[in-house]
């Protein structure tokens, strides 16, 4: 489907709400029926129908179309987290007794969904190296049900072989979930290589504005009316019907948004790529990353996220570079309009972190919508103060 004809027309009924361009918040938790037949046929189906807001709302339907849409995936669920999200999706596909493989350094709390939550339930794990496919072969066995991949990772930026993970998976009868919050459904659709459940924290690039923390679950018809009626209604993982009207606004510009984004990250990056105070750049369509190839095959763009290694092992020099790079706010989270940065020395200066596999001279960040020579101004300042 055409991508203009999604974000501008696709789920939007006008002609509901006096021809407004912009679709009203319908903040009602409640929905009236004129018949009991009504009534009958609506719970039948109550996925589709409005009914009570926990379940469906109409604002909501509207982005629950579009994003579907944009992942092409037959429907989607739009959720309170892109945390709930991917917790939604791996317990619908899993039940006691049953073994999950996950990639090595997932998402933090996707590491302790299941290292903390599912071990509860005996849901049995092994986080394992998925660059290599014989890797994730390896550790199958005859109860692993599901297979969990995020690609590109978040921080370190390792991705996976989509299709070949597909088609592993499916000869096993395994499910596949991905988290694809980095690359935005514009970059990469991971249900066109065969992968059955794709996540993603949307309050990064889809909302994009740092001012709404939002998941979705795109899928089959069948996965999401499963999730639908089990997980999403009994945890109660809706958004607020306001919230999806600012994702929806949101949304609107992620394609120009994204543009900007790519193009300042590249001079970013082509700046850095040329100072001899950067070891090393972490970034999939880099020239020095082992999985380029890769990522070129199954990504149409890569983000505005990365992370550098400073070429020192001074953490009083790392300190000064970061507090002196003015331009990019020092924060968790990434994907908003500002730019950010994220040093990993915080994590190593925090108890028990000190055997991190993530050496301290590493930098994330995340580029915003900023110009290049405002950010490339700062970064400069920032290494001298170094
Ligand atoms: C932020 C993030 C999440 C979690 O999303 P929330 O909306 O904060 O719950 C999941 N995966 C990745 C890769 C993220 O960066």
């Amino acid at each position: 489907m055409d991508l203009d004809h999604i974000l501008t027309h696709l789920g939007e009924d006008r002609e509901n709400y006096y021809n407004a361009v912009s679709p009203p918040i319908i903040q009602s938790s409640n929905f009236v029926f004129d018949t009991i037949q009504e009534m009958r046929e609506a719970l039948a189906d109550e996925v589709n129908h409005h009914i009570y807001t926990r379940g469906n709302n109409p604002t909501v339907a509207i982005l629950r179309k579009k994003l579907a849409a944009l992942e092409h995936a037959e429907d989607a669920l739009v959720v309170s987290s892109g945390s709930s999200a991917m917790s939604a999706a791996v317990i619908s596909q899993v039940k006691a007794g049953d073994h999950i493989i996950c990639v090595q350094k997932p998402y933090s709390w996707t590491y302790k969904l299941l290292t903390n939550f599912l071990v509860k339930f005996d849901v049995s794990f092994d986080f394992v190296d998925a660059t290599q496919i014989e890797e994730i072969e390896q550790a199958i066995k005859p109860n692993t049900t599901l297979l969990i991949l995020e690609s590109p990772n978040s921080l370190t930026f390792e991705i996976q072989d989509l299709s070949a993970c597909a088609e592993l998976a499916k000869k096993h009868n395994i499910i596949t979930v991905i988290d694809n919050s980095y690359a935005t459904p514009l970059y990469q659709n991971p249900i066109d290589f065969g992968i059955d459940i794709v996540i993603h924290s949307s309050t990064k690039y889809i909302n994009g504005h740092s001012d709404v923390v939002c998941g979705v679950i795109c899928s089959s018809s069948a996965i999401i009316s499963s999730i639908f009626k089990s997980e999403f209604m009994t945890l109660g993982l809706n958004i607020s019907p306001h919230d999806a009207f600012l994702i929806l606004r949101g949304l609107r510009t992620l394609p120009v948004r994204m543009e900007r984004i790519v193009n300042t990250t590249q001079a970013v990056i082509e700046y850095l790529s040329k100072h001899d105070k950067v070891e090393k750049i972490l970034f999939p369509f880099h020239d020095t990353f082992p999985q380029q190839e890769l990522a070129k095959k199954q990504m149409r763009a890569c983000g505005g996220l990365f992370s550098i290694f400073l070429k020192t092992r001074d953490k009083k020099a790392i300190e000064r570079f970061v507090d002196n790079l003015d331009a990019f706010l020092i924060a968790v989270s990434w994907g908003g309009h500002e730019s950010l940065k994220l040093p990993s020395l915080i994590f190593h200066d925090m108890q028990g972190q000190e055997d991190s596999p993530i050496p301290y001279n590493l930098v994330r960040l995340s580029i915003g919508l900023e110009s290049p020579d405002f950010l490339i101004k700062s970064l400069n300042n920032a290494f001298s103060a170094m």
